[in-house]
């Protein structure tokens, strides 16, 4: 009798160890390209990766989709726990338990991808861009915003709930040729951008210790606010730039 319940014990624990990988394989994480592939590809045109050069700048954008409604500028950011920002503020934060990690607002980090995209792109004034920040599904996104900042569940209904007609067949198949060839992924040095990313922040940084405003230009001065002083551009309220200090 004994050894019978031992066994059952045994064989039970093997099966929940069996069937959690299971199961945790069969819902776990989707990546964003695997989530986009089940878009009507006769609606939308996808492209992952797209790396464009204007100037000096390089810009690395996770996935374009371009569609009849516009082009979705999509910005994933893998990370699970709290996620706590503001549209305007420089950083955001990740909180899990007493770990912190900051990181750059990837709204306005999009903001810059949609920059580079208009530039390339110069010929369709009229076209709509929409910045979507997917995080993974195992995060809790705390913040104020009307922009679309969502978890990667929710991306195909945040895609489809923009259906206004913008674009032309002609024109989207114009605008996917012209995205595919300004795109240099193939030909481009990974070290190669992230020393363009560094030499940006050495330069932001640089102009900040030279008491600059990185965004607009004008000075900075010390201010003291409710949580401790803070370097605040002097064009306030145009420049809303500040740095905890
Ligand atoms: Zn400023």
């Amino acid at each position: 009798m004994e050894l019978f319940i031992l066994v059952l014990i045994i064989l039970s624990a093997f099966f929940w160890v069996f069937y959690k990988a299971r199961i945790k394989g069969a819902i776990g994480e989707k990546t964003v390209s695997s989530i986009l592939y089940f878009l009507d590809s006769t609606k939308y045109k996808v492209i992952n990766n797209v790396v464009i050069k204007n100037d000096k700048v390089t810009s690395q954008i996770d996935h374009v989709v371009i569609s009849n409604f516009g082009i979705f500028v999509i910005e994933t950011k893998n990370f699970k726990g709290w996620i706590v920002g503001s549209e305007k503020s420089e950083f955001w934060t990740q909180i899990i338990f007493k770990y912190r990690k900051k990181f750059y607002n990837p709204l306005l980090q999009n903001f810059g991808h949609i920059k580079a995209l208009k530039e390339c792109l110069v010929d369709y004034p009229h076209l709509k861009y929409y910045s979507i920040i997917v995080f993974s599904n195992n995060a809790d996104i705390k913040l104020n915003t009307s922009q679309d900042v969502i978890n990667s569940s929710q991306l195909l209904r945040t895609i489809k709930k923009y259906s206004e007609v913008n674009l032309t067949e002609t024109e989207k198949e114009k605008i996917s040729q012209k995205i595919k060839s300004s795109n240099i992924i193939d030909s481009y040095d990974k070290s190669q951008h992230i020393k363009s990313i560094k030499q940006r922040i050495n330069h932001r940084e640089n102009t900040i210790a030279n008491n600059k405003c990185p965004s607009c230009g004008s000075d900075l001065i010390k201010r003291k606010g409710k949580f401790g002083f803070f370097l605040g551009c002097t064009s306030y309220p145009k420049c809303r730039f500040i740095r905890n200090i």
